[in-house]
């Protein structure tokens, strides 16, 4: 290749596509959204999920997924998503999507799987191995510490590196070292002061050299900030390009002895690695079986959904009883969220059908109009007369799609107003309620004691109504844990003092204090704590063992227990195994999840459940050291149903000569103060290794400053609002669709400068940015510099 096509090959040629070059006879392949359905965009394209793509099996979401701690599930899933890629001759799907879940109000929840970082690991590793094996690729995202919308694009994540180690790249690692995916897409935000896109130490060091990443680093569509750089840093291809621009300044970096040819070289053979890769489907266009999918994404949709509460026996239903359907979801589900991974589902199963054909004429009554908040009186009034009558009213509620998007955080955990009054107006109605609840992410429920059964069927993807149906009636039996943990109140998460941050930063100060792991070692009382799971059969834990009582690093451990089913029908357990380290010398919550396994059982069958721990399980990251540290000392093995249902429990001593380093154990741990985190700067500072960066201004203006920060100033404010419209206007005939509207607003206020260059291929030229910057901070004469310099772009 010349250096002018290698240069060109460090972009896309369009946005889903990469560059070709037919004399070398490399094809242009083609990168898609991802990742609970495919969104292969015919036409016109976008990330946001704004034009169409064509029709593709809609699975319940990461959220969801996640619920099913299913590691077979999400493979079998993997392979049909891998199935449509080959249909469609797309060689990489956009995803899964890995970031932990820090908060519950990031926007994205519903499209990540969980707050533990070894539950998100393995059943990525699984979907990925599922895709893979059709002989398309993935692309694990977004790499890294991208746990929340706000600013997502210029957001500044501090974190120390033991917490980062531990909980943030601890799954991406996993799904690494056990799955090698073909591409690894990097976040937005920056991490410590620098952009992930050009994040020396997280692409090559440790993704690279320390996990032995094999694949291609792929730009977040539009993640790229210094181009140059990122080549050096181990970025091998922007999304989706930039017209050019950047192409033309690797190039003369190159020429000018910035950048060395060699590291240019590396970034462009594994961009042509992988167009090779894709090559091979020119010849496999094999169609997807749409019908098998569908069946599959039901399947999958029952096993995902959790049983939070069943009591009195009110599930499962009885047919012949008299039943209230109150609720629109129930004619209208919510079954997937908003922006780039909204796909275009086959065909839509809605519960209210599916339940009307396992009994006769239920009764409806819509309680609430979809898209607004309010309650209506009147709706509200026939939904309790409805329900009045009926044996059962099952009410379906939930966050309307507005609330839960790509682009924008939920700026509280309630239900809608109108969803929370019907269902507490329907309780006193019939106290035999059943709840049925959508949404991607944990919310409060101030009704909570009311009804006597609680159905969270997350967003269940093109099926999950048939599913919800055969999960009421007991065609189907709960099976799905919660992957994160249900607090009483948003303000009780650990993360919520810090969430989403102030002055272009966020601090991780809770350090290791995430989820679970913060509110077990608070004892905290929860709403529905992390593993959480009901089942319409009951389950026994006996007869704890293991394979040897003291342990050194390199032994590896068996972990037995019984399982027996004790009920009278089949049905799945989670066995769930947390490790507690007695005798830390450096601060640990007080137990984490270190192993499970789902077991199916037949009533009445019992089985031996076995688990395997390595010296992962008791390792903590020694910052100082540069390394995992397995400690000498007491350590408890718990095994139970929930990280709050320990059914048994054993000790073990581990002997080892690794010690935790002087530094580390000195170190400062966040503080808990009448059960709240308090971490002060010099905790903070202890933790990080280093003074806790001071806030960052936002003047005077640069590249990166957001539309919304420029827009403190008169001009700024006008040019905001241009841009609005300008994207408001390509938002054609989505211009009525309330979501598309708030999310496309948000994302205009939160991207910096800089993307309205490289996103708007050619329409804004980074120089009239830079004087647009220039005029903002009262800099004339270096505007009217820039405006008379004749220079390339
Ligand atoms: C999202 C990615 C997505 C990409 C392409 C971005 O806005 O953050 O998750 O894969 O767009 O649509």
């Amino acid at each position: 290749m010349s250096l002018t096509e290698k240069a060109a090959f460090c972009s896309g040629r369009s946005f889903w596509h990469l560059e070709a070059l037919d004399r070398l006879g490399l094809p242009s392949i083609m990168l898609t959204d991802g990742p609970h359905g495919l969104r292969k965009q015919a036409s016109n394209a976008d990330h946001v999920g704004l034009n169409v793509s064509v029709p593709a099996t809609c699975f319940p979401t990461a959220s969801a997924l996640a619920s099913s701690w299913d590691t077979s599930l999400l493979q079998e899933v993997g392979v049909a998503l891998g199935e449509q890629c080959v249909a469609e001759g797309v060689t990489v799907l956009l995803g899964p999507g890995m970031n932990i879940k820090r908060h519950p109000l990031c926007g994205r929840n519903f499209e990540y799987f969980s707050e533990d970082p070894l539950l998100t690991g393995k059943l990525a590793a699984a979907m990925i191995r599922g895709v893979q094996s059709q002989g398309v690729g993935t692309s694990i995202k977004h790499y890294a510490a991208n746990n929340q919308e706000h600013g997502r694009m210029w957001v500044d994540a501090i974190v120390d590196e033991r917490t980062l180690r531990e909980i943030y790249l601890r799954g991406f690692e996993i799904a690494v070292r056990e799955a090698q995916p073909w591409t690894v897409m990097c976040a937005y935000n920056r991490i410590n002061g620098t952009y992930c896109s050009e994040h020396d130490w997280l692409l090559n060091h440790v993704l690279r050299d320390e996990w032995g990443f094999e694949g291609l680093v792929v730009t977040d569509w539009g993640a790229t900030n210094d181009r140059v750089t990122g080549v050096s840093a181990g970025l091998d291809l922007e999304m989706p390009g930039s017209g050019g621009i950047n192409d033309r300044r690797v190039l003369a970096a190159v020429r000018d002895g910035d950048l060395s040819e060699a590291e240019l070289d590396r970034a462009i053979a594994r961009n042509v690695s992988l167009s090779l890769l894709g090559k091979e489907l020119e010849h496999r266009q094999a169609p997807a079986n749409q019908a098998e999918h569908h069946e599959l994404a039901r399947k999958a949709a029952a096993q995902c959904a959790v049983l939070l509460k069943n009591e009195n026996h009110a599930l499962p239903l009885d047919r012949s009883a008299n039943i209230a359907v109150i609720g629109a979801f129930a004619k209208h589900p919510r079954y997937q969220g908003a922006g780039s991974s909204q796909v275009r589902p086959t065909q839509l199963d809605c519960a209210f059908d599916a339940i009307a054909e396992l009994t006769d004429s239920p009764g409806y009554a819509p309680g609430y109009e979809p898209r607004h908040s309010e309650v209506d009186i009147d709706l509200l009034d026939e939904a309790t007369t409805l329900a009045h009558g009926a044996d059962v009213a099952v009410v379906f509620a939930g966050l309307p799609g507005i609330y839960e998007s790509e682009g924008f955080d939920r700026s509280h955990m309630r239900l809608p107003e109108q969803h929370d009054r019907l269902i507490q107006a329907v309780c006193e109605a019939n106290p035999n309620t059943v709840v049925v609840l959508a949404n991607g992410a944990p919310i409060e429920m101030p009704w909570v004691e009311a009804p006597n059964a609680i159905l969270e069927a997350y967003l269940g993807g093109q099926a999950g109504g048939s599913a919800i149906a055969d999960l009421l009636f007991g065609l189907a039996n709960p099976s799905g844990k919660l992957a994160e943990t249900f607090p009483l109140r948003q303000t009780d998460t650990p993360t919520d003092q810090w969430f989403p941050g102030a002055h272009r930063q966020v601090h991780y100060r809770e350090g290791l204090y995430v989820g679970y792991r913060y509110f077990d070692t608070a004892a905290a009382a929860v709403l529905f704590p992390f593993g959480h799971g009901l089942s319409y059969t009951q389950f026994e834990f006996s007869n704890l063992s293991i394979s040897r009582d003291t342990l050194t690093p390199d032994n590896e451990l068996l972990v037995s227990v019984q399982l027996k089913n004790v009920g009278n029908q089949e049905g799945a357990e989670v066995v769930q195994l947390y490790v507690s380290d007695l005798t830390p010398s450096t601060y640990r919550p007080k137990q984490a999840l270190r192993a499970f396994t789902k077991v199916m059982l037949r009533p009445q069958e019992e089985r031996t459940v076995t688990l395997q721990l390595d010296d992962a399980a008791f390792a903590a990251y020694d910052t100082e050291a540069q390394a995992w540290v397995v400690e000498s000392g007491e350590f408890e093995l718990r095994v139970g149903a929930s990280s709050r249902d320990i059914r048994l429990k054993h000790r073990l001593t581990m002997r080892s000569d690794q010690q935790v380093s002087e530094a580390q154990r000195t170190s400062k741990a966040p503080e808990f103060g009448n059960r709240k985190l308090d971490v002060t700067d010099a905790t903070f500072a202890s933790m990080l290794g280093k003074p806790v960066p001071p806030p960052e201004s936002s003047r005077p203006y640069h590249l990166n400053s957001s539309i919304s920060e420029i827009a403190e100033s008169w001009l700024g404010e006008r040019f905001r609002k241009r841009v609005v419209a300008g994207f408001q206007k390509t938002m054609g005939a989505n211009s009525n669709n309330e979501t598309t509207k708030k999310m496309f607003e948000e994302m205009a206020n939160n991207m910096p400068l800089r993307s309205l260059a490289l996103l708007g291929a050619g329409n804004v030229s980074s120089r009239s940015l830079e004087i647009l910057v220039a005029v903002l901070n009262r800099q004339f004469i270096t505007a009217l510099r820039l405006m008379i310099a004749r220079r390339p772009e």
